[in-house]
């Protein structure tokens, strides 16, 4: 169970910002359990029962976009060295939202953002084995054969990976790159990169169009829209 500070508590239920929400705790206005807590900084869980002026916090209403990362920007929600992070697009939103997953600050495509992290980790377990869809341009021409261990499973820095799913779409001879098409469902740094990389075909350019059933369809790089609850229950 993950815990937050009380006025991150309040502030995030929608009852008050982060500012007033301390002033409600410093004068009295806030009971947890039971009790008033006016000291600073107390942690609370989902377990706490939170109740401010007697009314007890809603559970926030759970949101999740659909986004279309550039490439350029981090997949976090702050960066050290001040780059652009995901979140940075999402400031018409007024809920805290986090990535499901990630993308690589290189790699465009289709990344879920939710504010719910029970569902943010249900989707990112490998039990849910959700096919993520790639599409590489590699340096190189690889063959169907060339290609044939990633349907295996290859083995990468000594992990077995899961079987995945290829299609060479074009190869250009004269450049020497090649278009390739990947379905994986499983979630490990670099891993489209490493697997390529692994069989001689480095990759020079990564998208993903695709996250289970959902697309980019209708989407510019940088947009993002809500999931349409259907879309949510097809994802379950
Ligand atoms: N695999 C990668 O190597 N990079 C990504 O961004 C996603 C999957």
């Amino acid at each position: 169970e993950s815990e937050e500070r009380l006025q991150k508590a309040i502030a995030n239920a929608g009852v008050a910002s982060r500012r007033h929400a301390e002033d409600l705790i410093a004068t009295g206005h806030v009971t947890v359990n039971g009790t008033v807590v006016t000291a600073m900084g107390v942690k609370v869980t989902a377990k706490d029962e939170v109740q401010v002026d007697g009314v007890p916090l809603s559970k926030p209403i759970a949101r999740h976009y659909l986004f279309y990362k550039p490439r350029g920007v981090i997949t976090a929600v702050t960066d050290d060295k001040k780059r652009k992070v995901v979140t940075d697009f999402f400031t018409d939103v007024p809920e805290r939202l986090y990535p499901v997953g990630r993308l690589d600050y290189d790699t465009s495509g289709l990344l879920l953002m939710t504010n719910d992290g029970e569902f943010a980790n249900q989707l990112m377990h490998p039990r849910f084995k959700i096919e993520k869809h790639y599409v590489a341009k590699v340096q190189g021409i690889p063959t169907r054969l060339g290609l044939a261990p990633l349907r295996k499973g290859l083995v990468v820095e000594g992990k077995k990976l899961a079987p995945a799913r290829y299609n060479i779409i074009s190869t250009d001879k004269a450049k020497r790159t090649a278009i390739v098409e990947l379905t994986i469902h499983q979630g490990v740094n670099h891993q489209v990169k490493n697997m390529f990389k692994t069989l001689g075909f480095p990759v020079m350019k990564l998208s993903r169009p695709q996250y289970g059933p959902l697309t980019l369809d209708g989407l510019q790089p940088g947009e993002y829209r809500p999931l349409k609850p259907r879309e949510v229950d097809a994802l379950r």
